[in-house]
């Protein structure tokens, strides 16, 4: 499968990785967005969060569970936001479902 985060998961194209676990991986967003721009991302592969089913719920929820301790390594300290963007609309470019952890300074309340 041609997926850049497979492929970063494998090993085959570099990352900045912040945190790992069996089921997730960390690595710093190559295009930051907030000073800390950190990306968690399942290790199989799931499509989106809108592919979530009875069947990878668990993987699911093991990275949903790992968000705390990778802001920990990341180095946030007063809170963040986390977005996961789903299909063209939602702007996502990379379909491998990964959730934004943005930190490191007051965020906007802008969301649109
Ligand atoms: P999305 O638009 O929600 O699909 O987010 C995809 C994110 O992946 C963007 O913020 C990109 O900057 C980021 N990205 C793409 N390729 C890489 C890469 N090789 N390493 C780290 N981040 C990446
Ligand atoms: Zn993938």
């Amino acid at each position: 499968m041609n997926c850049i985060f497979c492929k970063i998961i494998n090993g085959e194209i570099p990352s900045s990785k912040v945190y790992e676990d069996e089921y997730c991986l960390a690595f710093k967003d190559l295009n930051p967005a907030a000073p800390v721009h950190v990306l968690v991302v399942p290790k199989t592969h799931i499509e989106s969060l809108d592919c979530v089913n009875g069947e990878n719920i668990d993987t699911v929820s093991k990275v949903i569970s790992a968000i705390p301790a990778v802001a920990k390594e990341a180095g946030i300290q007063n809170g963040y936001r986390v977005i996961t963007n789903i299909g063209e609309d939602g702007g996502q470019t990379v379909k491998h479902l990964h959730f934004h952890i943005l930190g490191g300074k007051k965020l906007t309340e802008k969301l649109n």
